[in-house]
């Protein structure tokens, strides 16, 4: 499939021949998929073809879908409104070295964490001892709070200053640097 991105981030599916043109002043700009892709990786800030991040971690959908829940239901926003699409949520703005990297070894520690212990139901009288890393547990949420930021950047206008201060901490969230000053869980 391929997607034709425009001002802002927005895209849309194009069909094998369809040309993606969006007038930006006196000029008509072809844009092509490729030509789109060559941006700043959100995480690593290399600039090289992008590749598609789920939102939210893929194993929440494979989970539920093994679970036997319907298909998934997502809100985007198209510009400026609030439509609910029959997808998974992804975004395209991170290099495959992030997303096969360190993004993947994230993942994969939500996932062990999601089969262990959100995905129990306790009992009444239950007590759940409930062990993590802190440091991969704060770096996973960061990572899926940076995602849901960057895809709905419209909401996010509310805290004008969220979006930058995930995005000074991915640093962090690539395991290079400490935790940010008053990081709690
Ligand atoms: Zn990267």
């Amino acid at each position: 499939m391929r997607y034709c991105y425009g001002p802002g981030g927005t895209a849309r599916k194009l069909g094998s021949r369809s040309p993606c043109l969006y007038a930006v002043g006196a000029f008509l700009v072809i844009y092509t998929p490729v030509m789109s892709s060559y941006r700043k990786c959100a995480y690593c800030g290399s600039v090289g073809q992008l590749t598609r991040e789920h939102v939210f971690s893929r194993f929440f959908y494979s989970r539920d879908a093994k679970a036997g829940y319907e298909k998934v239901i997502s809100p985007v926003n198209r510009h400026g409104k609030e439509k609910f699409v029959q997808s998974e949520l992804t975004i395209a703005d991170v290099c495959s070295s992030c997303n096969s990297g360190f993004l993947s070894h994230l993942d994969q520690y939500g996932a062990k964490l999601y089969d262990e212990f959100f995905d129990v139901i306790p009992k009444p009288g239950d007590r759940i001892k409930f062990r993590y890393e802190f440091d991969v547990l704060a770096r996973w949420l960061l990572k899926l709070a940076y995602n849901a930021g960057r895809m709905q950047k419209e909401k996010w206008l509310k805290w004008p200053d969220a979006l930058g201060i995930l995005a000074e901490a991915t640093p962090y969230m690539r395991a290079e640097t400490r935790p940010p000053r008053n990081l709690r869980l």
